[in-house]
């Protein structure tokens, strides 16, 4: 009797052992089979560490930009091409960790938890992009061999239609470059940049947002002001200036002044409430944080924070989905890049969420938007910028030690055809009115008109 209950009880352990790593395979599953199943050396997907079990990537157009036949992962057959959206779709080594190929790896593939990486084509699914190949070429080279980004969305419908980072590969003949230098880096999604006079449209925002009848504060600008003892120094000498004036002269002492004057908490409030120190996601992709620091700061350098120095950082395309906030009257139709994943028997699902994040009041929207307008044709050239509505801010980021700016041009298009919102940055290319502003003009000029 005792040696039958010790059976029993040896059968009931060895059965509880057994349900019980069952649910731990099935957790693990459910938490991490996509890896699982996408790992190079499931020969499934793989070949000599290389995918190729994958669906076909397409630009907006339905231009080809990446796809397997017989085995074998080709990208487009221009070089151009494949250079300009190399950050976008991406390598197959997985250097560029937020290209398609490796952000969306089980969309390609076709993995879900049920029928793992097999299904009926046998070739993944078909992802179309948001994007314009040969926009994205356009931009590529109006970067030149200077390093940078270019980003352009439409505001009315969150399609992204340029994302171009340089300096860039090609995907196709890739040999391990060198990583320090930033190539697999997409500087739109993942760089960080001082921003300059480009945070002034913050500071205004919230001038706008939090000061009773704005239009009669007027500060004095003496090629700057003393703040705390300080100096802080200002490129002109603006005299009384309001809020506006003081966006479309660019002037340094008045925004330290209606920093102080908001005070850090007002002021980081706002910078919070347009995407500052937090993770932002565009398709599920993580984005770098903005940084808006200033609680522990003295006068002079809260005064720089309000114009862009002192410890701000700014992500581009944080400051895209700003601009898209003031483009679409305080509310911001969030950025995309998948238009849809399609398989043989049809789409299998649509990623734009249509997501929309409020930003500001409208009426704060529609004077930001003035002031910015008025910024292109009282000091730009609304010539430069012809057929655009260009509402506009430069920004040049001082880098600390003695090398070259890096320049920013930031805004939207208010043209009826045009309703793009964009963002460039240029490093070490100076005044943000120069390289960062002809790039723009160029690559909007060039953009499809919308309808
Ligand atoms: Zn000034």
């Amino acid at each position: 009797m005792k040696r039958i209950s010790f059976h029993s009880l040896a059968v009931i352990v060895v059965a509880l052992l057994f349900c019980a790593g069952l649910g731990l395979f099935y957790g693990r599953l459910a938490l991490v089979g996509d890896a699982w199943a996408t790992y190079p050396t499931n020969r499934h997907l793989y070949k000599d560490g290389h995918l190729v079990k994958a669906g076909e990537i397409t630009d907006r157009d339905g231009t080809v930009l990446a796809y397997t036949r017989k085995g074998t992962r080709y990208f487009h057959e221009d070089i151009r091409i494949r250079q300009a959206t190399a950050h976008t779709v991406g390598d197959l080594d997985g250097f560029v960790s937020t290209g398609v190929h490796s952000a969306f790896l089980n969309e390609l593939t076709g993995y879900d938890l049920i029928n793992g990486t097999y299904n009926m084509s046998g070739e993944g699914h078909d992802m179309r992009l948001t994007v314009d190949a040969d926009l994205s070429v356009t931009a590529c080279q109006a970067l030149g061999n200077r390093a940078g980004t270019v980003g352009i969305y439409n505001y009315k419908t969150g399609e992204i239609l340029c994302m171009v980072s340089t300096p860039t590969f090609d995907p196709a003949s890739e040999t391990g470059l060198a990583e320090e230098k930033g190539v697999y880096v997409n500087r739109l999604l993942s760089g960080s940049y001082a921003p300059g006079s480009i945070f002034k449209l913050v500071t205004a925002l919230s001038a706008l947002e939090n000061l009773d009848d704005v239009a009669s504060h007027r500060y004095t600008c003496a090629r700057g002001v003393t703040i705390g003892g300080e100096w802080l120094s200002c490129l002109g000498n603006h005299g009384k200036v309001d809020l506006e004036s003081a966006l479309v002269k660019s002037c340094n002492a008045a925004f330290a002044q209606f920093a102080l004057t908001l005070g850090r908490s007002r002021l980081t409030k706002t910078a919070e409430k347009v995407g500052f120190n937090q993770t932002l996601t565009m398709d599920g992709i993580a984005c770098t944080q903005s940084c808006y620091q200033v609680e522990k700061s003295n006068d002079i350098d809260f005064g720089w924070s309000g114009i862009g120095q002192h410890n701000d950082t700014v992500n581009p395309f944080q400051f895209l989905t700003f601009m898209g906030g003031i483009a679409g009257g305080g509310t911001c139709v969030w950025p995309y890049l998948v238009e849809d994943i399609s398989s043989f028997s049809g789409t299998v699902k649509t990623m734009s969420n249509g997501k929309r994040v409020s930003m500001m009041s409208k009426d704060a929207a529609a004077t930001l938007s003035d002031m910015m307008r008025k910024d292109v044709t009282d000091h730009y050239g609304d010539g430069n910028f012809a057929g655009l509505e260009l509402c506009a801010k430069t920004g040049t980021a001082e880098i600390g030690d003695q090398s070259t700016p890096h320049s920013w041009f930031v805004g939207f298009c208010r043209a009826p055809d045009k309703p793009y919102a964009f963002v460039v940055v240029v490093e070490n290319a100076g005044a943000g009115l120069g390289v960062a502003s002809h790039i723009a003009a160029r690559v909007l000029k060039a953009a499809p008109k919308w309808s």
